[in-house]
């Protein structure tokens, strides 16, 4: 009876880690989630251009993050790009440099690009779901992605690509409209205002985890994106 009831209790606990593990992978956190239905307030014409989006940004002061920033870390790339990629914010190297994706993250990703997409990474357009750069590198604040959101929204309707990859769980969540879990979503397809999003882990993740079966599904889902943007 006794050693059934110890089973019992450590089957239990055992599931109580499993959920526990779950909610901390899928950031549950004290605060409103940014991905639930709140419309981004309308800033732009329906296909404002990439330089009238960034001029209405302008030296923005829309949320806490002007304070530590040394610059807003707008986008970079191909403004007729048929690939989009989007990251969760600007680490250190970015904000000192004013370009998305140069740090060692940033490297791999390039590398992704350039070595295993065969694209030149100048032929895509790389940009964060915020701007400028939370401190400590910590995950960007629900007000925060919501105040970015708009210019976000922007560069995408002015970009219009034929594929949005979303790298890791903050942006891939932003754009799937709920908190997800990148390990459960990545591969698959899902669609943001008209277009196709694969979502993939952030090289950032890959760089921490850096095993073979990792690299082999962030290059499942490029070769899907590539293909389905008819590249
Ligand atoms: Fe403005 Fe976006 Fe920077 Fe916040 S993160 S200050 S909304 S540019």
């Amino acid at each position: 009876m006794k050693a059934a009831l110890g089973q019992e209790a450590q089957a239990l606990l055992r599931a109580a880690r499993q959920t526990l593990a779950e909610w901390v992978e899928e950031g549950v956190e004290g605060e409103i989630s940014p991905y639930s239905a709140c419309p981004p307030r309308p800033t732009f014409t329906e296909r404002p251009s990439l330089e009238a989006v960034r001029t209405e940004l302008g030296e923005c002061t829309r949320c806490e993050l002007c304070q530590g920033r040394r610059q807003i870390v707008f986008g970079d790339g191909n403004p007729d790009a048929d690939l989009m990629f989007i990251g969760e914010g600007p680490g250190e190297q970015e904000d000192r440099t004013g370009l998305p994706f140069v740090g060692r993250a940033g490297e791999l990703l390039t590398a992704m690009i350039e070595r295993g997409m065969e694209i030149p990474r100048s032929d895509v357009y790389i940009c964060n779901i915020v701007k400028c750069r939370p401190p400590g590198n910590r995950n960007p604040r629900p007000k925060e992605v919501q105040a970015c959101r708009p210019f976000l929204d922007g560069q995408i309707d002015a970009l219009r690509p034929r594929v949005i990859v979303t790298l890791g769980k903050p942006a891939s969540s932003l754009l799937l409209g709920r908190d997800i879990a990148i390990t459960r979503v990545r591969g698959t397809w899902h669609t943001y205002r008209g277009i196709p999003v694969m979502p993939t882990f952030h090289p950032a993740f890959v760089l921490r985890q850096y095993t073979q079966e990792n690299r082999r599904l962030v290059w499942q889902d490029l070769k899907a994106a590539r293909q389905r943007a008819g590249i």
